[in-house]
């Protein structure tokens, strides 16, 4: 945050009363716990856990890198002289199936602006020697306590344009697709559940129209399920080309199996578009939000429309294990492979095999390569799957 000192801020907001709920809805709690018992806070612990204690011990290994630039350590990356990372093996043209830009709701950020570095969320570079990368765990897992407690304000500050956000622009994605060999990437908009926000939907889609992006931009579409008009801006949405519909139950405190929600995904039936959803617990999120992305609220809507094509963003998250049983049940359901660990890929692979993985970065949160690195890893022995998940798997999904 240039020019602003944070303290200062943080307590601008609080007095205007602005600090209690902006945060992307985020900072404030859910409000009534629930179904959110005491064994699913349990669960949650113990996934923590559990991967701590195995952490390095995969079969792959202890994989932890200084920053992003140590993943030049790879045999598939090299530093630049400019210091930039980029991918040096030869891939297939990679299809990113979860990216966003800046969350700039309330002041637009110019997205044709370049900058020399990108502040990712997770800013591992920010430092030389860079923070220590640990491939093996939840990727939130490399953020320290401090950073989980700035984050609401750095989004806050984003939403007007400010702060990190000034460099998740669609010049920069461009300029680190190039760098990484991504060739396409899903631009999802997120319809928060805030008041006087602009349309992030009609922004980006504008955006990727006017300045030609199309080919390596697709724009996804948000609406809030609690938004009486959702049917009729997502089939509005749908006229103006959004290649799918991106949802997240927690930033806009909606249950994936309420009617509500089901009236959206007759629409995606009936216009055939994907849904990208964020699924699962993170852990990062404050506690109240925790009972909209329980694994089993999911399972009813992917139940009731076999025919709409489901992702599962993050592969649910540190739910991946209550993600696998659904994904197995429902041919309509496929993982994102954003944020998992390696050996959380790695399972998921043995579990479900290679045809409805799909890769996902969740920029602007770590750079491109984090998530590709552990593909990488995953797959070295198998150029078939790998090419399955970095690129066959997402065409498929969003022919
Ligand atoms: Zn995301």
């Amino acid at each position: 945050m240039r020019g602003l000192d944070r303290r200062d801020f943080h307590r601008l907001l609080l007095a205007g009363g602005l600090g209690a709920c902006l945060p992307g809805a985020w900072a404030c709690g859910g409000g009534d716990p629930g179904d959110y018992t005491a064994e699913d806070a349990e669960q949650l612990e113990r996934q923590r856990r559990e991967e701590a204690e195995r952490d390095g011990h995969g079969r792959f290994g202890a994989l932890r890198f200084r920053g992003y630039r140590g993943l030049a350590e790879l045999p598939w990356f090299e530093l630049t002289p400019a210091g930039r990372l980029r991918t040096v093996a030869e891939l297939p043209g990679i299809i990113d199936i979860h990216a966003h830009l800046g969350m700039d709701l309330y002041r637009a950020i110019d997205e044709t602006r370049r900058s020399e570095r990108v502040h990712h969320w997770l800013d591992c570079d920010s430092e030389d020697p860079g923070c220590e990368l640990d491939l093996d765990v939840y990727v939130n897992g490399n953020f320290s306590e401090a950073e989980h407690a700035a984050l609401p304000w750095e989004f806050l500050a984003g939403a007007f344009g400010w702060g990190p956000t000034r460099t998740h622009t669609a010049a920069n994605l461009l300029a680190e697709m190039d760098d990484v060999g991504v060739a396409q990437a899903a631009i999802l908009p997120i319809a928060p559940a805030l008041p006087f926000a602009g349309s992030l939907t009609e922004r980006w889609t504008r955006a990727i129209r006017e300045n030609g992006w199309q080919d390596r931009l697709l724009p996804f579409a948000s609406v809030n399920p609690h938004d009486s008009e959702a049917a009729a801006r997502l089939r509005a949405y749908a006229d103006a080309g959004a290649r799918g519909v991106k949802l997240h139950p927690e930033m806009q405190r909606f249950f994936p199996d309420e009617p509500a929600a089901m009236a959206v995904y007759e629409v995606c039936r009936e216009r055939a578009l994907p849904v990208v959803f964020h699924a699962g617990r993170s852990g990062i999120e404050p506690e109240g939000l925790r009972k909209f992305a329980l694994m089993r609220r999911y399972e009813p809507a992917v139940a009731e429309f076999p025919e709409v094509r489901f992702v599962f963003g993050h592969g649910g998250a540190r739910d991946l294990e209550r993600a696998i049983p659904i994904a197995r049940t429902h041919a309509n359901v496929w993982l994102g492979l954003s944020s998992l660990g390696v050996s959380q890929i790695d399972r998921a692979l043995e579990a479900l095999g290679p045809e409805r993985l799909v890769f996902g970065s969740d920029w602007p949160f770590y750079h491109l390569a984090t998530p590709l690195a552990k593909i990488l890893i995953v797959t070295r022995r198998d150029p078939g799957v790998r090419d399955a998940l970095l690129r066959a798997n997402a065409e498929a999904l969003l022919a």
